[in-house]
């Protein structure tokens, strides 16, 4: 069996939803399962309402709550058609008319409990996966709902619930296996699930991704495919660099290290589960089903090319911490690092020196509070409107000269800061914004222009 995931954008209303029916159609002699999120979008305004009703502002919460019936009322009118729609319309109907109740209720107690949330939240899979599955069983394709909370069993940390693989797999085996074997299409909705006790969990936005791994690796699938609104992924953004160009095969942690630094396609840590049984995935783009997209292995393919890819990220700030009395004292890092933690201040690179420590945050507000309290200890400077670059490939590792190879195709640009971690498959280092279009085409230029064929387009 394959798993197919769907995302947000590519069941964003009827004429995606037909899309991915006929992608589906196309694939059933391999005994897909669907996993769809949210129709896009539908998770932020869900967050919003739950957010203005704990606010106690109701009637705001109650609004946002009838602009979203209205949107799935259309979809799903259109998906299905006025005959379907009208026997569909009472299960729809109760759903939002149960959130509606929920906010009210939060509205009432003026406060939002992040169990609460999660209930919210649910909704978009719940509903978006009945409709998905109505669609398709028009279409001739015998779709069964599965009810995604009944099945994914986590543990009660709201907002990032971690699932119970044995229980999960368990009832997988048990209610889902079953299925797939009668050659029924079950469809699922992504990102959410539910404790032992049955109280609904969501597992983390943009958990889709994650609910397509973990039902992959419990159903022990051939391959996962996950739909986006892209031809997979590029050697760098073809915004910076008209040459970028398709890569067909990247490792997991290649791809990791993507995402980190800015790629938004997928995050892979999410697919960790299907990594470790070695099941790969494939990123297909649902509105060009014939582009194959680019497959993400556990292990890397052999390349001729150095890097995979050149990422950037902008709004990047230095910050510079200055030891003042701590200076080469004991814990001194320490005591800087729980600082940034405290503040929920996240750090991307970080170099040392003897005297200081530079770092980097994609968010400056939070520094005059962190240099408050950094103040016995160090002072601290920041420069904004700077850039991460960042050179991954997991030839990298034993391979030598490359650092000396890769700044000198930009040898005129001031660069701030250098790192490469300790996976030793990236190359990493801070400029100005403005010098980022310069870098990356010559950097592209550089190791790009010879392309091995097996593994770019
Ligand atoms: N709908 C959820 C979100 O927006 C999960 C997902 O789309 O993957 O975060
Ligand atoms: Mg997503």
């Amino acid at each position: 069996m394959i798993v197919m995931k769907f995302g947000g954008t590519s069941v964003q209303d009827a004429a995606a939803i037909s899309r991915a029916a006929e992608i589906v159609a196309s694939r059933l002699e391999q005994r897909p399962l669907v996993v769809v999120s949210a129709l896009a979008k539908v998770t932020d305004a869900l967050l919003a309402m739950g957010r203005a009703a704990g606010a106690g502002d109701r009637d705001h919460a109650l609004g946002l709550c009838r602009q979203l019936r209205e949107r799935h009322y259309t979809v799903a009118g259109e998906a299905l058609g006025t005959g379907v729609f009208t026997q569909f319309h009472s299960e729809l109907e109760a759903h939002f008319d149960s959130l509606d109740e929920l906010l009210r209720g939060i509205a009432a107690v003026g406060e939002l409990t992040d169990r609460t949330a999660d209930n919210i939240a649910s909704f978009g899979e719940r509903i978006s996966s009945r409709i998905v599955a109505a669609a398709f069983s028009l279409r001739g394709i015998e779709a069964e709902h599965v009810d995604s909370t009944s099945v994914l069993v986590t543990d009660n940390r709201f907002g990032r619930a971690l699932p119970d693989f044995d229980e999960t797999n368990d009832r997988l085996a048990r209610l889902v296996q079953p299925l797939v074997e009668k050659k029924k299409v079950p469809v699922m909705g992504g990102f959410i699930g539910a404790t032992p006790q049955g109280i609904i969990t969501t597992i983390g936005r943009g958990g889709s991704d994650f609910s397509a791994a973990i039902i992959g690796a419990g159903l022990h699938a051939l391959l996962i495919e996950i739909w986006t609104d892209v031809d997979g992924m590029m050697t760098t953004d073809p915004n910076l660099c008209p040459a970028a160009r398709r890569i067909k095969l990247i490792s997991f942690d290649e791809a990791a290290e993507l995402a980190y630094f800015g790629a938004k396609v997928l995050h892979p840590a999410t697919l960790l589960p299907a990594v470790q049984k070695n099941i790969p995935v494939q990123v297909l783009n649902s509105r060009n089903p014939s582009n194959e997209g680019t497959r993400i292995t556990a292990r890397a393919q052999h390349c001729r090319n150095t890097f995979k890819a050149i990422a950037a990220k902008k709004r990047i700030t230095i910050v510079d911490v200055v030891a003042t009395r701590m200076l080469g004292a004991h814990g001194f890092l320490k005591s800087i690092f729980d600082v940034f933690d405290k503040h929920h201040c996240v750090v991307d690179v970080v170099s040392t020196s003897e005297v200081s420590v530079s770092l980097t945050v994609d968010s400056n507000e939070a520094i005059p509070a962190i240099a408050a309290d950094l103040d016995k200890l160090a002072y601290v400077k920041y420069e904004g409107r700077k850039a991460i670059v960042c050179l991954v490939g997991e030839n990298i590792r034993g391979t030598s000269g490359i650092a000396a190879k890769v700044f000198s195709a930009i040898s005129d640009i001031n660069v701030r800061m250098i790192s490469q971690g300790a996976s030793e498959i990236n190359i990493t280092f801070v400029i100005d914004e403005d010098d980022v279009p310069d870098a990356v085409r010559r950097l592209h230029d550089t190791f790009f222009s010879d392309l091995d064929p097996e593994v770019f387009e």
